[in-house]
C-alpha cells in the first residue's frame, strides 16, 4: 500500500506517518509545504526510513501536485494539510481560504484526474480520506452531541474553510463517483503538538514560570482526543470505511479549559517537584475572551465504534500524563519549533485549532 499523505510534517500527520512506518509495511509519500507548523523533526526515525518519501509541495500548486501523483502513483490519499489555528484565522483568514479551500480543491482535482486514469483493482481500491474537524458543526449548549447528521454551522474563518472543503470532498463523491470519505474529529492533544495550542503552550509556559492566560472564565468545553488514537482511527477509516460516508471521531473526554489547565499544573507539581514555580496553578490569569468563542464541542463517536470497532485507548488522565512527560523530556524539539516564525505573541490561549 502506498499512501500519499498531505500535512505529514504537522502534528496529526506526523503521528500518522510514525504509525504507518512503525507499525505497517506501507510506503508513505509525505506532501507538505513546511509552513511554520510543519517540522520534519516531528517524524523522528520514520523520517529516515526508505519507505518514507518527502515532497515539499504546496497542495495549491496544481502542476506540482499532478507531478507527485504521476511520479509516485499512490493507492490512497490521506489529506491533512491545512492552516489549523483558529486565532490565526481571525487575524488573517486569507491563508485559510487559500490552503483549506482552494488547496483542497486543487488536490481533489489532481486526485480525481489520477483516479480517472486507473483501471481494474487499482481503481476499485483507491480512496481519498479528507480529515476535518468537529468545529464545522458550530457550538453546543450544556447538553447534546455532534453526530454525523448534525447540520453544519461553522463560526470562525478556520471552521468555515474546513466546512467548505468537507462539502467539496462529499460533492466529488456524489457528482463524480470519486471514492472520498470524510472524518470530523474533536480536539487532539499529545506529543509534537505545536506550542501555540492550549495544552503544549500551558505546559511550556508553566514550566518557565510564565503567566497562563485563559480566555474568558475558562468554562468553554472541548472533547479531547489523544493524537495516536486519532491516527489509528484514520487508518481504520481508510482501510474499512464505506466510500461516501462521514465518521465522527472523539475521545469521550469533555473538559472545560480551566480543568485542562489545572490538570496540567497538578501534573507539573508532581513531575517537577523541585520547580521554583510550584504550585503552578498560581500562574493562571484570565484575559478577555476570543471573539465568537464557541461554548462547547462534544462528539458522538458511536458510528465509528459500531461500524468499524474503534475505541480510544487513552483516557484524558493517561494521555495527559504521557503528553506532559513527553514535553518535559523533549526540550530540543520545543526549542527548534519555537525558534521559527512563532514567538508566542498572542495573549490568550485558544482551545486548539
Ligand atoms: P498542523 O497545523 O499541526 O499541521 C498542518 C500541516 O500542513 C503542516 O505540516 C503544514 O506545513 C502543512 N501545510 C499547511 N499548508 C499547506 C499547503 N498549502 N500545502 C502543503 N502542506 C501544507 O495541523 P494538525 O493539528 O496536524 O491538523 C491536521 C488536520 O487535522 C487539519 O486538516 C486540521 O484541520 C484537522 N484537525 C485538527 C484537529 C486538532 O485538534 N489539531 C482537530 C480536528 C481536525
Amino acid at each position: 500500500m502506498k499512501i500519499l499523505l498531505t500535512g505529514g510534517a504537522g502534528f496529526i500527520g506526523s503521528a500518522v506517518v510514525r504509525q504507518l512506518i512503525g507499525e505497517t509495511d506501507a510506503e508513505v509519500v509525505n506532501v507538505d509545504k513546511l509552513t511554520y507548523a510543519g517540522n520534519l523533526g516531528s517524524l523522528a526515525e520514520a523520517g529516515d526510513d526508505p519507505r518514507h518519501r518527502f515532497e515539499q509541495v504546496d497542495i495549491g500548486d496544481a502542476e506540482e501536485v499532478a507531478r507527485v501523483f504521476a511520479e509516485h502513483r499512490p493507492d490512497a490519499v490521506m489529506h491533512l494539510a491545512a492552516e489549523s489555528h483558529v486565532d490565526r484565522s481571525i487575524d488573517g483568514p486569507g491563508e485559510f481560504i487559500k490552503t483549506n479551500v482552494t488547496g483542497s480543491f486543487t488536490l481533489l482535482q489532481a486526485a480525481r484526474s489520477y483516479w480517472d486514469g486507473l483501471e481494474g483493482e487499482g481503481r476499485d481500491r483507491f480512496r481519498f480520506l479528507h480529515v476535518s474537524t468537529d468545529e464545522v458543526y458550530g457550538s453546543l449548549g450544556a447538553t447534546g452531541y455532534f453526530t454525523e447528521e448534525t447540520p453544519y454551522d461553522p463560526r470562525s474563518p478556520y471552521s468555515a474553510s474546513k466546512a467548505a472543503s468537507d462539502h467539496l470532498a462529499r460533492a466529488w463523491h456524489h457528482t463524480y463517483g470519486f471514492p472520498s470519505l470524510v472524518t470530523n474529529c474533536s480536539n487532539n492533544y499529545g506529543p509534537y503538538h505545536f506550542p501555540e495550542k492550549l495544552i503544549p503552550l500551558v505546559i511550556l509556559n508553566a514550566k518557565a514560570g510564565k503567566p497562563l492566560p485563559i480566555y474568558g472564565k475558562g468554562d468553554n468545553v472541548r472533547d479531547w482526543l489523544f493524537v495516536d488514537d486519532h491516527a489509528r482511527a484514520l487508518r481504520l477509516v481508510l482501510e474499512k470505511g464505506r466510500i461516501g460516508e462521514t465518521y465522527n471521531i472523539g475521545g469521550h473526554n469533555e473538559r472545560t479549559n480551566l480543568e485542562v489547565v489545572r490538570a496540567i499544573c497538578t501534573l507539573l507539581d508532581e513531575l517537577v517537584p523541585d520547580s521554583p514555580h510550584a504550585p503552578h496553578a498560581d500562574l493562571i490569569t484570565f484575559v478577555a475572551d476570543r471573539p465568537g468563542h464557541d461554548r462547547r464541542y462534544a462528539i458522538d463517536a458511536g458510528k465509528i465504534g459500531r461500524d468499524l470497532g474503534w475505541e480510544p485507548a487513552e483516557t484524558f488522565e493517561t494521555g495527559l500524563r504521557r503528553t506532559v512527560a513527553w514535553y518535559l523530556a523533549n526540550e530540543p524539539w520545543c526549542r527548534n519549533v519555537q525558534s521559527g516564525g512563532y514567538r508566542q505573541e498572542r495573549l490568550g490561549l485558544g482551545a486548539h485549532s
